[in-house]
């Protein structure tokens, strides 16, 4: 079969999208191909198809264990051979996986990458005809990103024991210096690279000033999420369970997800929110590499993340069915003090410090920007955008003014508390003694002697906090030691003794952060279904859910929403018409379709 026929006969789909065309036919023909593609752009087809085409197997490296067995059920359900090997396995369910690997029973075999480093696994895999090596989350090679995994720098061996088997590596992140170091690491040197636009339009970005984040997220689900399928990140282990059960106790469907759950705990969390309709998972960042669920709404974060790159990556698990999605994230003054401080804490050298300071000051600028969310997005992955009309800062633009008074006023409090030597203070302290607060502690230190007592009336306590953060985020105030003191930098000393000027961002009215939620009310998907067809649109869902269940499977591996629609649209009477829908593939049409044309007659 062409890789035209395979897209249509084996997945349904009537044309490839983007570059797809291109790698495929680049790697049938036995090239090399890097591939950077956004989450949901459709890698997945770039290396089965060449699979399917070319003479053996393909051989999928996913750090993705807990997905693997999801990931096969949907190709076995589309009629291909697929099969895993991993450590979750029985010794006896990997001799059969083994076995039809050799007897050329098999069109694409998923190992993870630790399955390589065991001489048994490679001497497998010299027995039996490989077709192509697909190295998917490619950007795991990487120490300077941020889901490094030892084990994929092994791979960089798969092409001296190979050498004519081509490669594919895949990833959905990699700024420019993560894309040379995946190139060199996984010696890719001859690969062709294919780059496509890391845009993801239909995902809005938002970014608010924590405040009650609690209060925040529930106003955030109530008014615009109820019933949708979403992930709420946070820092900490602890807080995962909390917010999860303060979300049930507010009637929110929730799970609470991380690493210190048992491994068990973990894979019935994963699989209910890939199988239950709307259930809100709250996690670590233990939790979604890999995850795709088409319709996961809205992605909220609690905590600032610690890089644009895992901020990217996680937000774009929202909206693969290129629905209108959310990204939130609600961020403060504490974030600041408290990411410096775990950097400040952090074992490794300076360099790597220094690296994690850099990662978090990209991420601070996105937060503080008054431009584009999106522009500024696409720029630390070196691409270039337009205003995108969809993002906070585009619907209802942020002012700046010149702060270079309140900063000179926080950077002289901190430059005399300093000056004691006997103690150490940090942000609250400052606070109250700019804002004239005979609070216990101030009175204790005589603070209330200092030039600076009370000088800071014209802005109220979240307005200092705002000050001191965006201090902070710009490098004009630094934290140190163990209770996040407040210290100057050579910066500040530039707006102290040499006028430079501070400008800041102010928080938009109450008003326009209004507009931000109508403006995704407007831009909510027109179903491209007429009246009449959404009751049939709905039966058929319920048809899905019970065959789904069945099968214990998640119900998109069925069909996806998309192509249920399009068929509640178009109410087939014939196999031959329904089977002209996309998403209908030869195998889906043979299995599925009299049940569904039985659906719609009745
Ligand atoms: P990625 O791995 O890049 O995040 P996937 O491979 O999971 O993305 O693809 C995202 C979605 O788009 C999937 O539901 C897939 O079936 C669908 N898709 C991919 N390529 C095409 C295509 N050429 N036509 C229609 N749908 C496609
Ligand atoms: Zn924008």
């Amino acid at each position: 079969m062409t890789s035209h026929e395979v897209l249509r006969r084996v997945f349904g789909y009537d044309s490839f999208r983007g570059d797809q065309q291109e790698i495929v036919e680049h790697v049938i023909g036995g090239g090399d191909a890097l591939v950077l593609m956004p989450t949901g752009g459709g890698k997945s087809l770039c290396y089965q198809i060449p699979s399917l085409v070319r003479d053996g197997v393909g051989v999928v490296v996913s750090p993705l264990i807990a997905l693997m067995q999801d990931q096969v059920d949907a190709l076995r359900d589309l009629g291909v051979k697929a099969g895993f090997l991993n450590s979750t396995q029985y010794p006896d369910e990997r001799s059969m996986v083994e076995a039809e690997f050799l007897a050329g029973e098999l069109d694409l075999l998923y190992l993870a990458p630790e399955r390589l480093r065991v001489e048994q696994t490679v001497r497998l895999l010299e027995r039996g005809k490989i077709a192509l090596f697909a190295i998917d989350e490619a950007h795991c090679v990487s120490q300077w990103g941020h889901d490094f995994r030892p084990d994929y720098l092994a791979l960089s061996h798969l092409h001296e024991r190979w050498p004519d088997v081509p490669r594919i590596a895949l990833t959905a992140t990699a700024t420019k210096a993560t894309h040379a170091e995946i190139a060199e690491r996984l010696k890719l040197g001859d690969a062709k690279h294919f780059v496509a636009s890391f845009d993801r339009p239909n995902i809005q970005y938002r970014i608010v000033p924590k405040n009650e984040p609690k209060k925040q997220l529930l106003e955030l689900i109530n008014t615009e999420h109820q019933g949708d399928a979403g992930i709420v990140y946070c820092l900490s282990r602890n807080s995962t369970e909390k917010i999860a059960e303060f979300l049930n106790a507010n009637g929110i469907k929730a799970l609470p997800y991380h690493a210190g759950l048992d491994a068990n705990k973990r894979a019935e969390h994963q699989s209910r929110f890939l199988r239950e309709d709307g259930l809100v998972m709250v996690a670590t960042i233990a939790f979604g590499m890999g995850i795709d669920k088409p319709d996961v709404r809205f992605v909220a974060h609690l905590d600032l993340p610690k890089s644009v790159e895992g901020y990217y990556q996680e937000t774009g698990r929202a909206g693969r069915d290129g629905l209108p999605s959310t990204a939130w994230l609600a961020y403060g003054l504490q974030d600041v003090v408290q990411q410096r401080k775990m950097i400040e804490d952090s074992d490794g050298d300076q360099v790597h410090r220094r690296k994690l300071n850099l990662h978090l000051d990209a991420m601070l600028a996105l937060c503080e920007t008054v431009e584009c969310r999106r522009v500024q997005l696409l720029e630390y992955f070196g691409q270039s955008g337009e205003p995108c009309g969809n993002c906070d800062t585009c619907i209802a633009p942020p002012e700046t003014w010149d702060g270079t008074i309140p900063a000179q006023k926080v950077l002289s409090t901190v430059y005399r508390l300093r000056n004691e030597r006997r103690q150490k203070f940090g942000a609250g302290q400052t606070i109250d003694i700019l804002l004239g607060r005979k609070t216990a502690k101030v009175i204790q230190f005589d603070h209330d002697a200092l030039k600076v007592f009370g000088i800071g009336t014209e802005l109220n306590e979240s307005g200092w906090r705002g000050v001191v953060r965006q201090l902070l985020a710009q490098g004009f105030l630094a934290v140190e030691g163990e209770y996040s003191t407040l210290v100057l930098t050579p910066a500040s000393e530039e707006v102290l003794y040499k006028g430079r000027k501070v400008m800041m961002r102010r928080e938009p009215e109450k008003k326009a952060v209004k507009a931000v939620k109508a403006a995704k009310a407007a831009k909510a998907p027109e179903v491209e279904m007429p009246a009449e067809a959404a009751p049939v649109f709905e039966k058929l869902r319920a048809w899905r859910a019970a065959t789904a269940r069945e099968q214990g499977v998640p119900a998109y591996v069925i069909f996806h929403d998309a192509t249920l629609r399009q068929i509640a649209t178009l109410s087939p009477t014939t196999l031959d018409e329904l089977g002209t829908v996309s998403g209908v593939g030869e195998n889906k049409l043979a299995k599925y379709g009299q049940q569904i044309l039985d659906e719609l007659a009745t």
